[in-house]
């Protein structure tokens, strides 16, 4: 909104609205007061451009969300058509649009097993939340009332409603905040590799790993546990690739215990690891239930998609009682405005060749970061395809990290920052997942950026 007095243009005013107004996610307010917040003006590709004009190579796609790249005509155009020709109407009921009804068929043509059946949010928090609502119901319509508690893992990232951070299993996130009965969520361990116990192999951790979830089954009672989730790859919580054959047997284990297995593929789904969907081709096992958003539009328009087995979907498509209803549902359920941009995404993955191009620059990012292990700063470097993370420790002999309020992983954020390039610090980990169009010079670009930036602030970190 121009302010026509002044002539001052929105963007020279949004810095202060900002930091007046608008409470952000995630922030820390203590130096949110002073500094306020970086205003991005556009983006184009794999470049974002703030209001000074500076412009950064954006090596967080967003937030793991901007699949394809900034600036995406063809999205724009097919959100501007459909916006233009029927923005909105609801989905409650007997009523759909063209749009989501053709995406919730292209999403099943290409999800593995046979999850079939598409159920729409506005995201991923919200499509977690649908996943154990519709899972709960599920047990309801067959008469097992008990199976409610829901075990998911330390470390995980699970969103921000109230259910879906009850999932999270990040120790920071629940500070200060009330968590739902503690007793429906239990959570195992995280498949951190880099920090097994000491002494394990890989397999010896797996081992571990499922062993630990077997007891807790027990404990639990099988009858009184109605699901299992998982992301694929842990993105928030610190990018941890579990060890080799670990979801195949944790399916399983689900499997002949009757629990439902629920993959979170909101950041690992729609080709950051070079698939569609990680879980089968990547970890060789089909869930009971997919949760995706971010990627499945590419980022451009707010989405979430749960996407349930034929089996579940058997029991839920069954009325509760004469006239009963399947009483879930968000207003913006199967927006069509933004499953036209999720359609333009699905057209261009195919059409560029996007899976096999993030197959074939994928690794290569993942082996030029291991050169960073070279910096004493850097404890450990991993990863999978087009999503990475790099472990920042002050004893790397004994991996351990710096104290939470030495700031370190923000230091080397706004350092790269400074020489153009941005990266998201989450903890102790330094996390990259740019969009997946990114060419290998572009890698190239990233990683001596981070040579740079760690040669120049790792002394300093490790001399604190
Ligand atoms: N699940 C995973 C694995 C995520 O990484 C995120 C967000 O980063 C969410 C769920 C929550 O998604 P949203 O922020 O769209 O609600």
């Amino acid at each position: 909104i121009a302010d026509t007095a002044s002539n001052e243009r929105p963007e020279d005013r949004a810095w202060l609205a900002d930091k007046d107004h608008f409470i952000h996610p995630y922030t820390d307010f203590t130096t949110f007061q002073q500094e306020g917040s970086q205003v991005i003006r556009e983006a184009s590709g794999v470049t974002v451009t703030d209001t000074g004009g500076k412009a950064y190579l954006d090596a967080i796609a967003g937030l793991w969300c901007m699949n394809l790249g900034h600036g995406r005509t063809e999205i724009a155009d097919a959100m501007g058509e459909q916006a233009r020709k029927m923005a909105y109407f609801n989905t409650f009921g007997h009523s759909t649009n063209v749009p989501a009804s053709l995406l919730a068929a292209e999403v099943a043509k290409r999800a593995p097993g046979s999850l079939n059946h598409v159920f729409y949010s506005t995201g991923g928090s919200t499509a977690n939340d649908t996943a154990v609502r519709l899972i709960h119901y599920y047990f309801n319509r067959l008469g097992r009332h008990a199976k409610k508690k829901i075990i998911s893992r330390n470390d995980g990232y699970h969103g921000s409603t109230y259910f879906a951070s009850a999932l999270t299993g990040i120790h920071g996130v629940h500070l200060g905040f009330d968590r739902i009965s503690q007793d429906l969520v239990h959570h195992v361990s995280a498949a951190n590799l880099y920090r097994r116990p000491a002494g394990m192999d890989e397999a010896q951790f797996c081992d571990y790993l499922v062993d630990e979830l077997r007891q807790r089954i027990h404990q639990l009672g099988a009858e009184n546990v109605a699901a299992f989730i998982a992301e694929p790859v842990m993105g928030a919580g610190g990018v941890l690739v579990a060890p080799a054959g670990y979801h195949r047997r944790v399916a399983q284990l689900c499997r002949e215990n009757e629990i439902l297995y629920i993959a979170d593929e909101v950041v690992t789904g729609f080709g950051r690891l070079g698939h569609w969907f990680a879980s089968e081709d990547r970890f060789g096992h089909v869930p009971d239930v997919i949760v995706s958003a971010k990627g499945i539009s590419s980022g451009y328009c707010p989405l979430g998609a749960t996407l349930f087995s034929d089996a579940i979907h058997e029991v839920i498509a069954v009325p509760q009682a004469p006239g009963g209803v399947l009483s879930h549902g968000f207003t913006y359920s199967g927006h069509p405005v933004s499953c036209a941009a999720a359609l333009a995404t699905i057209d261009i993955i195919e059409r560029e060749n996007i899976l096999s191009h993030v197959r074939e620059v994928g690794p290569y990012m993942q082996t030029r970061l291991k050169e960073l292990l070279r910096h004493e700063v850097v404890g450990d470097v991993r990863g999978d395809h087009l999503m990475a993370g790099i472990e920042l420790v002050k004893d790397r002999e004994r991996r351990i990290n710096f104290a939470p309020d030495s700031g370190a992983t923000h230091k080397v954020f706004v350092a790269a920052r400074q020489r153009g390039v941005i990266v998201r610090p989450v903890g102790n980990v330094i996390v990259l997942s740019p969009p997946l169009v990114i060419s290998k010079a572009e890698i190239d670009i990233i990683v001596d950026t981070l040579h740079e930036t760690m040669s120049e602030v790792g002394p300093a970190l490790m001399a604190s």
